[in-house]
């Protein structure tokens, strides 16, 4: 982590302000840059750029994206991933590149925490106030300050009666654990650790617990479906033959596949293609005349065949049957984060290393030495937590850490007390020229940068718009947003299929049936294909359909 540092607070006036500095924000910093837009400060709490890629440092960390479509602005880098899927240390080094090629380390407010936000009519401009005395007045502002940004302790009995060592993967201590994101723990050998979770990122940590540790209990409450990983390294022949575009055709490859759009050729060929690609096909061939009912039965069908592949792959690998068992997934696969893996499996079958299968109930509470399951106590000098984070049900302003003061003293807590309410998911009536980045509302796709860049994008080409006509604000209409939330909040496919999941942040734990609070709900019906097909299209017909403009 970046040493703390001082400087003189900035009082400016801006033409955009961002919050964030994880692939979203810097992904606004470059498109703003390529749109002219130069007069921006990108205003982010850590000491670099990064976001999740600064701050989960745990061993293993790597994204199960593809790197070529994961990392963002390789055409216009010209970096060359090292491998097929990209570890953390490479990930944050290319966020640093980034910064480095768009000039935006010059724009950057790091070590800063934006702690008001207002909405000035007279001026149309937002008034940003920080932690460090900085005033900015910026005519737009964009939020990209993460979804899973706020890590999440398991609420269990004794928490603060454990004596031992704890921390949570995404502030992970290598002071203590010895070794580095790459592994080699070497201060664990003589230690007794437990690790409480076993989603997408306890099953890249605990290959490396489990090599390292005297003892590691994996403590697990709901299993993750396990596929094979097949990393590889880039081959520089195929990348020094790539034409300008490619990565935007890859992106876009990728997205078809995954919403049903038949492709001449798989480009990705991995674990998230082959998921969709079997209902694709069928689809592609004569699918069309196939009744709704029939639809989602076939697709039950291919969700159960994938799921017995991957369930018998646990036996293949695992060699203790009753940890086998509990190692196997038993909900449909879009209940949770699928996860792709070599290392994590036989990471069972070493003689230091037991799975404490909690059967779906969670551990039932910490003593001062340990664990407590089924009455048995598991010492442990170390617990750590891979407890994921505080998505779904958590209010706006508390994920933000800020509340926003909008147009008549409204705050968008107040305006979201219901749940988001937006147009296109990314700006809200009552709070011109605020712009929010991110998932929610918008249309999904498992390759987050991707969004992020579809959305950047479009900022740019509307700020620049209306910087051409001279437009000081522009806000959605009620009416326009009370559609579109009508619009991406209807019951659909997705929402019924999450409310028969196993519970996690994709429906808000289970929780509650089609009320669309859930990371995974309140989509745009069609999919990211769709939903950036109809920003496009609603830029290119000029009129600013649903919102109004002074
Ligand atoms: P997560 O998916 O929310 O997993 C949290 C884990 O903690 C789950 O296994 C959960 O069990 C368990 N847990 C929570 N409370 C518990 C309790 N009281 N007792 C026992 N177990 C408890 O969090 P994550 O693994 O950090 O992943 C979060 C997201 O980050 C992923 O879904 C993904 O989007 C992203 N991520 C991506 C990558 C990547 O490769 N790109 C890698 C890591 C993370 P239940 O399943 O029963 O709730």
């Amino acid at each position: 982590m970046s040493p703390s540092t001082s400087r003189a607070p900035l009082t400016a006036t801006i033409e955009v302000a961002i919050l964030g500095g994880g692939f979203g924000g810097m992904l606004m910093g470059a498109r703003l840059e390529e749109a002219g837009i130069r007069d921006f400060r990108i205003i982010e709490r850590a000491g670099d750029f990064g976001g999740t890629w600064y701050w989960n440092r745990y061993p293993g960390a790597q994204c199960d994206v593809e790197s070529y479509i994961y990392l963002p602005l390789l055409d216009e880098t010209g970096y060359m991933p090292e491998l097929k899927y990209s570890f953390q240390p490479e990930i944050f080094a290319h966020a640093q590149r980034i910064g480095r090629h768009f000039d935006l380390y010059s724009r950057a407010l790091f070590q800063t925490h934006v702690t008001g936000l207002r909405w000035d009519d007279e001026d149309a401009r937002w008034i940003a106030t920080t932690d460090r005395g900085d005033v900015l007045r910026a005519r737009q502002v964009v939020i990209s300050s993460g979804s899973l940004n706020r890590p999440k302790l398991p609420g269990i009995p004794g928490l603060d009666e454990f004596q031992g060592h704890t921390f949570h993967t995404s502030r992970w201590d290598y002071a203590y654990t010895g070794g580095a994101a790459g592994g080699s723990l070497d201060r664990l050998g003589d230690k007794r650790v437990g690790i409480i979770g076993t989603g997408a990122t306890a099953i890249q940590a605990i290959p490396h617990l489990g090599a390292a540790a005297g003892r590691l209990y994996v403590f697990q409450r709901t299993p993750s479906s396990i596929d094979e990983r097949r990393n590889r390294p880039t081959d520089p022949a195929w990348f020094a033959g790539l034409r300008k575009g490619w990565q935007r055709e890859r992106n876009d490859n990728f997205t078809k596949l995954l919403v049903g759009v038949p492709v001449e050729e798989d480009l990705v060929n991995d674990g998230w293609t082959a998921l969709f690609k079997s209902l694709g096909e069928l689809l592609g061939n004569g699918g069309a005349e196939l009744s709704p009912d029939e639809l989602k039965l076939l697709g039950e069908l291919l969700d159960f065949q994938h799921d017995e592949r991957v369930r018998a792959r646990v036996d293949e690998i695992v060699r203790d049957p009753k940890t086998a068992e509990a190692l196997k997934h038993w909900y449909r696969p879009w209940c949770k984060r699928p996860c792709f893996n070599d290392d994590y499996l036989p990471t069972f079958n070493r003689p230091n290393v037991t799975l404490v299968d909690t059967n779906g109930r969670g551990v039932e509470r910490l003593t001062k030495h340990g664990i407590v399951v089924d009455g048995v106590e598991y010492a442990l000098d170390c617990l750590i937590f891979a407890t994921g984070f505080e998505v779904s049900r958590a209010t706006y302003t508390h994920q933000a850490a800020l509340d926003i003061v909008g147009r008549d003293g409204v705050t968008l807590g107040a305006h979201w007390a219901r749940g988001m309410r937006t147009y296109h998911g990314l700006m809200s009536h009552g709070f011109p020229n605020l712009y929010h980045l991110g998932f929610t509302q918008t249309g999904y796709t498992p390759n987050f940068t991707y969004q992020l860049d579809k959305q950047a994008q479009h900022l740019a080409a509307v700020f620049a718009d209306l910087q051409a006509r001279e437009w000081r604000a522009l806000e959605p209409t009620r009416e326009a947003e009370a559609d579109y939330v009508a619009l991406v909040t209807a019951p659909n496919a997705m929402s019924e299929y999450l409310a028969n999941c196993t519970p996690g942040y994709y429906n808000a734990e289970g929780s509650s049936k089609h009320d669309n609070d859930g990371f995974l709900q309140g989509h745009y019906p069609e999919g990211g294909l769709k939903f950036y097909e109809m920003l496009a299209a609603w830029r290119a017909r000029g009129d600013y359909a649903g919102m109004t403009a002074c």
